[in-house]
């Protein structure tokens, strides 16, 4: 089976490498000039280009691998649905509810029946008393 791990640490490394070589170039070009000449700040080219080549050749790996894989699990549909009882059952994810959204919600009394509702209602649906 392939693996699209080894694409993306490709990427990351190349990320990397193309930071590292932007970061000590734009140090370089912000030292103090030395007796009116700029400082050589000749390895931006080859460090950041490497990296950058780097970071693209990992793109095209991670396509192509999440590319076999996407067809090997074409090849055998019926395998991949079929769970296996040998192994622990998959871990779903808690879905996260915002609870920010909840908050937002301004609960209003009804000054006719005391009861608590949205206040982005017309009206109370308790007693129908006209809100607003
Ligand atoms: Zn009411």
């Amino acid at each position: 089976m392939a693996n699209v791990g080894a694409g993306i640490a490709l990427i990351v490394f190349g990320f990397m490498m193309a930071v590292f070589g932007a970061v000590t170039y734009s140090s370089c070009r912000s030292a103090p000039t030395l007796n009116g000449v700029a400082p050589d700040c000749g390895g931006f080219g080859l460090v950041t280009e490497l990296g950058i080549a780097l970071g693209v050749i990992g793109v095209v790996v991670t396509v192509i691998l999440a590319l076999l894989q996407r067809t090997s699990h074409r090849r055998t549909p019926f395998i991949q649905q079929v769970p296996d009882p040998s192994l622990p059952p998959p871990i779903i994810p808690p879905v996260v509810t915002p609870q920010a959204v909840e908050k937002e919600v301004v609960q209003v009394r009804c000054s006719f029946c005391g009861n608590l509702f949205d206040g982005t209602a017309k009206a109370c649906p308790w007693c129908g008393a006209p809100f607003g």
